[in-house]
């Protein structure tokens, strides 16, 4: 079976083994087996921040397929199995009453990725809300909780992204019991609901405007919209100190004159001056704008910047060309090394 299948981009080779775990003990067994045998493996959730190679994957893949959402735990507390799907649980947690996920409706996946690459939008992180993920760990054979100030959470990144070592089995949330959203941080979606940033409004409202925002961009799944084959952003926003952020300034005034600015943003809490340059931004500036298609399949999305799609013909090879054209293209205008979000399996960039 193809794992093109069971990512979003719909890309990706055979898998040598293929198990569906539709409970944690089949899910710990099947890790626990593999791992004896000395086996690869590669644990699979909606496949929706994956790019596998054209030639899959040498070991077994592991589906995560379990169930379950309790509100156990006091006010606000929602611990979900990692196999429910991330988007249910956002709407969930909304017809409840409970605020702190609204900003994250419309992000395709399954809820125990979430902590992986600390899943964000619109100005919430899911390190925010998480107080602990329950794992698995492949070293001990151990099934424990690591709290969230053990989860080493940044920006798209936490100790568990790249690692390997946790298979998570459940995450625990704490929200606050409001019919009102938390207060929103991001100026383009508190410009759509007509309020301030901080302002705050409906959790409904903002999950509703969350989702027509990201539909815009091609950020909703749509099996009949081509722009949404792929896996959301493919680079990460870079962090540049203040002498790299110069030097991009400088670049931009020698290819656009005098008057050219650089948008970015502070890093909260960085302390160090560190800022983040939008990826899109430095690609378009780069001269690759919405739609580029140098034309074996792979494409720019015609409705943003930063989402590569494969247009129906693509292969794996051919969206990484593109990708490799991009992250040239931007280091020789701006110094500036821009990095994968997705997963690589089997390939490098
Ligand atoms: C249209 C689109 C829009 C997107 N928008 C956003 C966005 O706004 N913000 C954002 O942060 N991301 C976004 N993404 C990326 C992606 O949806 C998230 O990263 C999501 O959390 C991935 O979930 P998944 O279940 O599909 O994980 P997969 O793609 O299946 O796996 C991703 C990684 O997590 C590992 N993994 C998955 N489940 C487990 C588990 N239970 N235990 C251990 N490891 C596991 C996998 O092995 C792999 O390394 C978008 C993707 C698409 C396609």
């Amino acid at each position: 079976m193809k794992l093109a299948d069971f990512t979003t981009v719909r890309l990706g080779g055979p898998a040598r083994a293929f198990v569906r775990a539709e409970t944690e003990d089949e899910l710990t067994d099947a890790v626990r087996k593999a791992d004896a045998a000395g086996e690869r493996v590669l644990i699979l959730g909606g496949g929706s921040n994956l790019v596998v190679s054209d030639e899959g994957f040498d070991g077994t893949v592991v589906q995560v397929a379990t169930r379950g959402v309790s509100r156990d735990g006091g006010p606000g507390a929602l611990t979900v199995a990692a196999g429910e799907d991330w988007d249910a649980v956002v709407a969930r947690s909304v017809a409840e009453g409970l605020a702190g996920l609204e900003c994250l409706s419309g992000i395709p996946g399954l809820t125990g990725a979430t902590p992986i690459q600390n899943v964000g939008a619109y100005g919430q992180e899911v390190a925010e809300t998480i107080t602990a993920v329950r794992v698995y760990d492949r070293v001990t054979g151990d099934v424990h909780q690591i709290p969230n100030e053990r989860c080493d959470f940044g920006y798209r990144t936490s100790r568990f992204r790249g690692a390997g070592r946790f298979v998570v089995l459940s995450v625990t949330f704490r929200l606050a019991v409001q019919v009102l959203s938390a207060p929103v941080r991001y100026a383009e979606l508190a410009a759509t609901l007509g309020v301030p940033v901080g302002g705050q409004v409906e959790s409904a409202e903002a999950r509703a405007a969350v989702i027509e925002l990201r539909q815009r961009k091609g950020m909703v799944i749509d099996p009949a919209d081509p722009d949404t084959r792929s896996v959301g952003s493919f680079f990460v926003n870079p962090v540049l100190d203040a002498p790299a952020l110069a030097a991009v300034e400088a670049a931009a005034r020698a290819r656009s004159g005098p008057q050219a600015r650089v948008p970015h943003f502070e890093v909260a809490g960085s302390g160090e001056g560190l800022v983040k340059v939008p990826a899109a931004w430095l690609i378009e500036q780069a001269g690759f704008g919405k739609g580029y298609n140098p034309g074996d399949g792979a494409r720019i999305s015609a409705k943003h910047t930063l989402a590569l799609v494969n247009a129906g013909t693509a292969s794996t090879a051919a969206l990484l060309a593109l990708a490799r054209e991009i992250r040239d293209g931007v280091r020789d205008a701006f110094g500036v090394s821009l990095a994968p979000e997705p997963v690589l399996v089997g390939v490098t960039l």
